[in-house]
């Protein structure tokens, strides 16, 4: 019963939500990630994670910060609404297999966001990566979105984004076997732990 009442209370909770934050529509290109940056991150259950950061017993990565400030760069830490199905490092097993950013599951094709503001270097699909973004934030910071479904619609090399724009959609395209995104931070272009880089 207690369950039930509860569950009631969180579909409330969502109406409620839903119509306080319908006046404000988005542009057609750009939609801005609204509560991300808010969000609790958690390791995927079930997945068998490696490199998986400090969970407390629910699942929430601890002492995790949605955002950061890498080299003067504004960044989120996870611009996908997602767990965390691998993490940064040499891969288990796998000798010197390295990872070169996190997986964020996703389960179906959801929207990713510019993880903070600047200009698209590349976008296009790369041999493993499959359909690619990178976006370049300041003279030594950049960011890599891979194996996406597709992009937001108009987006082009070139273009100016903020942090929070949507730019496109988590799929499996290249070496990929399930519908996530994989996201790097690349300062002058080596990657970093985008969980730890910055702090
Ligand atoms: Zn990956």
């Amino acid at each position: 019963m207690r369950t039930t009442r509860n569950i009631c209370a969180l579909a409330l909770a969502a109406v409620l939500a839903a119509c306080v934050a319908a006046p404000t529509k988005p542009s057609p290109t750009v939609s801005t990630a609204p509560a991300l940056a808010r969000d609790a991150l958690k390791v995927c259950a079930g997945m068998g994670v490696s490199n998986a950061p400090q969970t407390s017993r629910n699942g929430q990565i601890i002492n995790f910060d949605p955002t950061t400030v890498v080299a003067g760069a504004k960044l989120m830490r996870t611009p996908v609404r997602g767990c965390l199905s691998s993490g940064f490092g040499p891969r288990r097993g796998g000798a010197g297999r390295m990872h070169k950013g996190v997986d964020l599951f996703t389960r179906t094709p959801s929207k990713i966001y510019a993880g903070g503001a600047g200009v698209v270097e590349r976008i296009d699909t790369q041999r493993g990566y499959g359909r690619t973004i990178l976006i370049r934030h300041n003279a030594h910071v950049k960011t890599r979105y891979a194996h996406l479904s597709a992009y937001a619609r108009g987006l082009a090399h070139g273009d100016k984004v903020r942090r929070g724009d949507l730019i496109g959609y988590t799929g499996e395209s290249g070496n990929a076997t399930a519908v996530h995104l994989h996201y790097e931070v690349l300062v002058d272009g080596r990657p970093r732990n985008p969980m730890t880089v910055g702090r």
